[in-house]
């Protein structure tokens, strides 16, 4: 252990909802009205990974609303009319749902005319985030401590940490003094959604913040996990794949926004104002065990 002060701060990307993580990646919100008052057919006409389209029925006039995800995570969607005249939906609106990663054409409901003699026109707004937001009941998986078995490094910050960890979108994560090159390893099995590791920059003011290089695994109650500051080129793994708990998956470094080497570990999923919400976890120790980890020198025994 070198006992370098941990200045972690990449999660301002989180809080302030700046870098270009933004448009990049995770914190993707989008804002998309369409009006459809005489246009026959609407369908999906861009690159972007998310969308929410419709396709109108030419002849009755109705619509069926449709998502595509080209994300590897499940996406939530949140679709609001500001215009709905001479229609009605088979759902309750404003919209609420849960699109399955990679699906191409996923109907999320049906608007019918209500009057056929009648003009009709529609209109709204959808906003999206990463993984499932209308999942309130977050599993108590115990996760795996993020190193190799049997490894402990000292906890810099923990939940709550003075320096940064008190601040909105990271408030519930841990960062581990560990020497630049150390196996990170994955806390709860999942599937990598993103991976940056290009960077050798760090630094410790906030302009840094954008060469901080991380891995985000995304898990089955629709939950992620975010393993940062990871070395230039220390991925193990691939986007896409799937990897399991305590399985190596980078080294760790000192990328970003950071004055000594660590790994910020933080479990979160976002609310429903579709801003991150970290989450409270416990890991695994032996015989059973459940920890919450709190800051300590000599740090926790990964048991995997
Ligand atoms: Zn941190």
């Amino acid at each position: 252990m070198d006992g370098i002060t941990l200045k972690c701060n990449f999660s301002m990307v989180f809080g302030n909802g700046i870098s270009n993580k933004i448009t990049n990646m995770k914190y993707i919100f989008s804002l998309a009205a369409v009006l459809l008052a005489f246009v026959p057919v609407f369908s999906q006409n861009s690159d972007d990974p998310f969308e929410v389209y419709n396709v109108r029925n030419e002849e009755d006039g109705s619509a069926v609303v449709y998502a595509k995800n080209n994300y590897l995570c499940d996406e939530s969607v949140y679709i609001k009319f500001t215009a709905l005249k001479n229609m009605k939906a088979d759902v309750e609106l404003p919209f609420e749902g849960v699109v399955p990663a990679g699906a191409k054409e996923f109907k999320l409901f049906t608007l019918t005319i209500k009057d056929p003699l009648k003009g009709s026109q529609l209109g709204y707004i959808t906003s999206y985030c990463h993984g499932d937001i209308y999942n309130t009941k977050h599993d108590d998986y115990a996760y795996t401590i993020p190193y190799k078995e049997g490894e402990s490094y000292s906890i810099g910050q923990a939940y709550g940490g003075k320096f940064s960890h008190f601040m909105d979108g990271k408030t519930y994560a841990v960062d581990f003094t560990m020497k630049e090159g150390t196996p990170v390893c994955a806390a709860r099995d999942g599937v990598v959604i993103f991976i940056k590791d290009d960077s050798d920059k760090h630094g410790k003011t906030m302009k840094y913040i954008d060469y901080g290089n991380y891995i985000t695994i995304y898990h089955s109650d629709g939950t992620m996990a975010d393993y940062f500051h990871i070395k230039k080129n220390g991925s193990k793994v691939k986007e896409g794949d799937r990897v399991e708990a305590g399985q190596v998956i980078a080294l760790s470094g000192n990328t970003g926004w950071s004055s000594g080497p660590h790994l910020h570990f933080q479990v979160y999923t976002f609310d429903e104002d579709m801003e991150v919400k970290t989450i409270p976890t416990k890991f695994k120790q032996e015989d059973g065990k459940r920890v919450t980890l709190k800051n300590s020198k000599e740090g926790y025994k990964s048991v995997h």
